[in-house]
């Protein structure tokens, strides 16, 4: 809790100030909702959400006097009605090995993810294999190898410029000899070239297919939580084309704009398995609708 209110204080203290400088004796009008509003879009919450919460804060107390505390409540429980239902814990069980693809732009957060979540599935003593299958960026295979020593677990890796779908089968087919309980599979981000990047994309799922007809079981698309309203866009681009299952949103701690995670949650209704809240390994939190929404509020 410590580490998640700490690693949100710039959402919180952006909204949670907003709404004691809106509040403090002042009535609920017009006036202070149509501000309240406009602190919420800010915070990058998302038109329709900021709507929906004023509405609902109207309700009964339109033209009474309100407490930011109360009002802190009120925001509070209606981001949590937002969040609860997206937060999901990611089940790694049901295969063996269970596949996991990581999808995300270059610079989003994907290998560092890819790192904390083999930390976390060795702490729970499982075993676990990476594919650097960003085979476009030599930096990214060695940062990969990075993670892999400082975890103790094996990476697969080609030359840079080698066929992606190729490392991907490569690595799932180890996995399965080997008995790896989950493998995650790293994936190339360069946005730039959309149709090039969907199109290898497809290519890697089709190549797992031919080693387990159900595999990929997870495609998580990592979001950068600082790109804010760029973050819907993401979505979009990758959402349907690579079979986007659940998001990490990285980087909430450096940002005031905490708030598009609920943004993206209302219009994609798509999973959030965990938030990355920091660089360090363990800097990985499950996604909690309660935690994260009393957080953000301050
Ligand atoms: P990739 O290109 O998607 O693989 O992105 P990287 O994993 O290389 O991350 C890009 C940068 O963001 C690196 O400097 C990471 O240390 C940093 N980063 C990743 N996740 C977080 C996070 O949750 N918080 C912070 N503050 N930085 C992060």
């Amino acid at each position: 809790w410590r580490r998640l209110t700490e690693g949100l204080s710039r959402t919180s203290s952006k909204l949670g100030t907003g709404v004691t400088d809106l509040f403090t004796k002042r009535k609920l009008d017009g006036d202070t909702l149509e501000e309240l509003e406009d602190l919420l879009i800010q915070a990058d919450l998302g038109v329709e959400t900021a709507g929906r919460i004023a509405g609902a804060l109207s309700k009964g107390r339109f033209g009474k006097d309100i407490s930011p505390d109360e009002v802190r409540a009120v925001l509070a429980a209606e981001i949590e009605a937002v969040l609860a239902p997206v937060a999901k814990p990611l089940e790694v069980d049901g295969a063996k090995p269970f596949v996991v693809m990581v999808v995300g732009v270059n610079g989003a957060g994907k290998t560092t993810t890819i790192g904390k979540l083999a930390a976390k599935f060795r702490a729970e003593g499982r075993s676990v294999m990476l594919g650097a299958g960003d085979t476009f960026r030599a930096a990214a295979i060695e940062q990969l190898k990075v993670w892999g020593e400082r975890t103790g677990v094996p990476v697969v890796t080609r030359p840079q410029g080698s066929d992606a779908a190729g490392l991907a089968f490569d690595t799932v087919k180890q996995a399965q000899e080997s008995g790896t309980d989950v493998v995650i599979l790293d994936t190339a981000g360069r946005l730039q070239n959309k149709a090039e990047l969907m199109a290898e994309l497809e290519k890697v799922v089709r190549v797992i297919r031919k080693v387990d007809a159900a595999a990929p079981h997870a495609v998580l698309l990592v979001l950068d939580a600082t790109t804010g309203q760029n973050a819907l866009t993401q979505v979009e681009a990758f959402g349907r084309t690579a079979g986007v299952t659940g998001i990490v949103m990285t980087k909430l701690d450096g940002t005031a704009r905490g708030g598009i995670l609920v943004a993206v949650a209302a219009k994609t209704g798509l999973p959030v398995h965990f938030i990355g809240v920091g660089e360090g390994i363990d800097d990985l939190e499950p996604f909690a609708a309660r935690d994260f929404a009393r957080a953000i509020v301050g």
